[in-house]
């Protein structure tokens, strides 16, 4: 599912300056809805832009709220039953995100995977296929990121990155799509990479044989000191870029004649909630709070990587930033490194 770059020639690259990168916003303005990092507060968000000068990149990190919503919506309506007809109701544009970040890219690899590979979700296969990824590089790295310790700081699945230069920006290409936004007289060919930031890390995960070392933890105590602190306000499920769970609600029209209308949608669902797993019957399958916070770290550090082949923490700090009462994904990776190290 991610962005093809048949390219079986080696990438390519391009420059366009300043000046002109504004005229090639604009014409993208015309074919897609574009979104873009906006300030807004302390935290940067995608809004629609119409011009570069809408877009506030300032000290733009990442985007509070991860690309993940334009393809796998909040409150999504999936179709409407009204008599007997039935229509599907989720629509689709043609969107184009820019001032993706590289550990972002990373996480729609994974939920390519887990929404593409096997079982195929169409609203979510619709809606990526209609979405144009145009990546950005950092050019410093956020007080919580930790990226360069889990191999997701080099963006991939992209039409087209951009990296901020003196008088414009590099670009490079990494799709067709791509290739047909540079067919133009605004970009320049070269034949050199972009001189990426070096980016300093102040957090890390060390994932070395991490599955064995998470596993060797399952039981440790230190998850219930862990669990004591949690207030299961699913802060971190709700901004971690690769969270991907959901209900289906139907909810009812009702009018004097009866149910006209019922619509099916769906709406973001949290492993750190209590009813997460309340089953027929009222069956709470992780009744304690040890249960649902080793779930959020075991999936994002262990099955992922068991079931996608990829870990499903990108290291966007995001869980970290958003916490109240400061776990740390980092820390608690430590603790389980620490717990296995000591069993040895
Ligand atoms: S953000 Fe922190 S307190 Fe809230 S559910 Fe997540 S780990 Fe628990
Ligand atoms: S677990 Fe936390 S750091 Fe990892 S991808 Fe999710 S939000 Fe980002």
């Amino acid at each position: 599912m991610a962005a093809t770059h048949d390219m079986n020639e080696k990438p390519a690259f391009y420059t366009i300056k300043k000046a002109d990168f504004g005229k090639f916003f604009e014409s993208l303005t015309r074919k897609y809805k574009v979104f873009a990092p906006v300030e807004a507060g302390d935290e940067h968000n995608f809004r629609q832009v119409k011009t570069v000068s809408e877009m506030k990149l300032g000290n733009y990190v990442n985007v509070e709220f991860p690309p993940k919503k334009f393809l796998h919506p909040n409150g999504l309506l999936m179709m409407e039953f009204a008599g007997s007809r039935v229509r599907q109701r989720a629509k689709t544009g043609k969107i184009a995100l820019f001032g993706v970040r590289p550990c972002d890219t990373h996480a729609l690899d994974v939920l390519d995977r887990v929404m593409t590979d096997g079982y195929v979700d169409a609203y979510y296969k619709k809606a990526r296929g209609s979405t144009l990824i145009l990546a950005l590089n950092c050019k410093s790295a956020g007080d919580e990121c930790f990226c360069g310790s889990m191999g997701t700081d080099k963006a991939i699945g992209f039409d087209l990155l951009f990296t901020e230069t003196g008088n414009g920006f590099h670009v490079e290409v990494g799709s067709e799509k791509g290739h047909s936004l540079v067919n133009n007289k605004l970009f320049r060919k070269t034949g050199s990479p972009a001189a990426k930031a070096k980016l300093v890390f102040r957090k890390q995960i060390n994932t070395e044989n991490l599955e064995e070392v998470m596993r060797s933890s399952f039981s440790s105590e230190f998850w219930d000191e862990t669990a004591k602190r949690c207030l299961s306000c699913a802060s971190c499920t709700s901004v971690c870029p690769t969270c991907y769970c959901f209900d289906v609600h139907h909810d009812a029209e009702p009018s004097e004649k009866g149910i006209e209308k019922v619509n099916i949608s769906r709406t973001w669902n949290y492993c750190m909630l209590q009813p997460f797993t309340r089953v027929a019957g009222g069956e709470v399958t992780r009744e304690s709070r040890t249960e649902r916070v080793k779930q959020f770290f075991y999936h994002k550090l262990l099955y992922g990587k068991e079931n996608q082949g990829k870990l499903h923490c990108v290291g966007c700090g995001r869980c970290i930033r958003e916490c109240m009462t400061k776990i740390d994904i980092t820390e608690e990776a430590a603790k389980a490194r620490s717990e296995y190290e000591s069993k040895k």
